[in-house]
C-alpha cells in the first residue's frame, strides 16, 4: 500500500488563505461522530495557534462520549444557534468543510454555506465530492478526516500546534473511524502518524476508555434487548438486520450515541458480511446504517435503496415511511445483492 501525500499546490493555496484570512469557520457533518468532532476541533486548535478567530459549527448535537475532547464545549450546534451561526458563516473569510463532501450532509446549514462569499476548503475521505469547493483535499484512501488534518497541518510547515491537545483530537478521529484500527487501517503510514502523536505524551489507552467505556446503563440494557429480541440473521444471504422503533428507543431512554456501534456487532457472527440497522429516530423517519466487510459495497446499497451513500464498508441513508416499508427496502436490497453476498 502506498503512503498518502497531500498535493503541494493545495497546501500552498491553504497557506495563502490562512495568511490572508482573519475569520475562520470549521464545519463537520450532521450527527457528528468521533472523526467529525476530532478532526474539526484539531484543525480549529491549529488555526488558533496561528492567531486566527475560529468557530467550529456542526448541524446538531454530538454524543456525550465525545464531550471530554479538548474544546468540544466550544463546538456550536446550528440547530440550537441558527442566527449566531448564520452570522459567523456570513462573516467568514474561509470555511473548512471536514468529513463530508456535499452540502446535503450538513442539513439546514447547507444553504448558508452555499451562499457565502468565503473560500471553501474541503478536507475529507468520502467518495465523489460535489464540485463546490475552492480547494479540495479528497482522499478516499485516508482512514479518517483526522488523518488528513494531521497531514495538512504537518505539510503547512513548522507549527507549535502538534502538541498533546491536538494529538488527542486527531487520535480520537483516527481511532473511532477505524473501530480502534480494526478496519480501513492497513496502511503502514497510519502507524507512523500514531507514533508521532504518541510522542506528544498522549495516553491512547485512556482515550480508548473515554470513548468506548463511557456508556450508560440504559445503553447496556438496550444492547441486550437488541441482540436478544431485535436481531435477524439472513443466513442464506450472509446478512443481518436490526430494527429499532421510536417506541423501543423511548422504552430504553436511548440518548444520542446510545445506538452507536450496534450495527457493527452482527459482523462478528461467522459468515455475516453485511449488516443493516434501521432506527426510527422520529416517527415516520427511519435512519439507516449499513456496514460490510471485504469488498461488499454498502455505499451502493445506501445510494440505491436508502437515498444515501458513504464508504465502501460503512454507509447510511434514510427512509421516510413506516418500519415495515424500510424492512421491505432492505429485503429488496438483499434480493438484488444476494449473489455478491454469497460468492
Ligand atoms: P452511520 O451509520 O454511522 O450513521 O454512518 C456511517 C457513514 O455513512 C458515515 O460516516 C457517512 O460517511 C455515511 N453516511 C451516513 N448517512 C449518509 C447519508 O445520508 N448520505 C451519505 N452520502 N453518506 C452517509
Ligand atoms: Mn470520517
Amino acid at each position: 500500500m502506498f503512503d498518502l501525500k497531500i498535493d503541494a499546490g493545495k497546501i500552498s493555496a491553504i497557506k495563502e488563505y490562512i495568511s490572508q484570512g482573519e475569520n475562520f469557520v470549521v464545519l463537520a457533518h450532521v450527527n457528528p461522530d468521533g472523526d467529525a468532532i476530532g478532526s474539526s476541533t484539531a484543525l480549529a486548535y491549529y488555526l488558533r495557534t496561528m492567531n486566527k478567530k475560529v468557530n467550529v459549527i456542526v448541524p446538531n448535537a454530538f454524543p456525550a462520549f465525545l464531550q471530554w475532547l479538548p474544546a468540544a464545549n466550544e463546538v456550536k450546534t446550528y440547530d440550537d444557534n441558527k442566527e449566531q451561526c448564520d452570522a459567523l458563516l456570513a462573516a467568514a473569510d474561509v470555511i473548512f468543510c471536514l468529513d463530508f463532501n456535499s452540502f446535503s450532509r450538513i442539513g439546514a446549514m447547507g444553504e448558508a454555506v452555499a451562499s457565502t462569499a468565503a473560500k471553501r476548503v474541503l478536507i475529507d475521505h468520502h467518495l465523489a465530492p460535489d464540485d463546490c469547493f475552492d480547494v479540495q483535499i479528497s482522499e478516499t484512501v485516508a482512514c479518517s478526516t483526522a488523518e488528513l488534518v494531521y497531514r495538512v497541518v504537518e505539510a503547512l510547515g513548522p507549527s507549535r500546534a502538534i502538541d498533546s491537545t491536538f494529538a488527542e483530537a486527531i487520535y480520537t478521529g483516527m481511532m473511532t473511524d477505524t473501530g480502534n484500527f480494526a478496519y480501513a487501517s492497513n496502511r503502514k503510514d497510519i502507524y507512523l502518524i500514531i507514533a508521532n502523536l504518541m510522542q506528544t505524551g498522549i495516553d491512547k489507552d485512556i482515550i480508548y476508555r473515554r470513548v468506548f467505556y463511557n456508556y450508560s446503563v440504559n445503553r447496556m440494557k438496550l444492547l441486550g434487548f437488541v441482540m436478544y429480541d431485535k436481531l435477524k440473521v439472513f443466513s442464506s444471504s450472509n446478512a443481518a438486520l436490526i430494527t429499532l422503533t421510536y417506541k423501543e428507543m423511548r422504552r430504553f431512554c436511548a440518548a444520542k450515541g446510545d445506538t452507536e456501534g450496534l450495527v457493527n456487532m452482527p459482523l462478528q457472527i461467522k459468515g455475516v458480511r453485511f449488516s443493516c440497522m434501521l432506527r426510527e429516530e422520529v416517527p415516520g423517519k427511519i435512519n439507516v446504517s449499513l456496514r460490510s466487510v471485504d469488498d461488499f459495497p454498502c455505499n451502493k446499497v445506501a445510494a440505491e435503496f436508502f437515498g444515501g451513500g458513504g464508504h465502501l464498508n460503512a454507509s447510511g441513508g434514510e427512509v421516510y415511511g413506516t418500519m415495515e416499508y424500510a424492512v421491505e427496502r432492505f429485503k429488496a436490497a438483499l434480493a438484488k445483492y444476494k449473489e455478491q453476498l454469497t460468492q
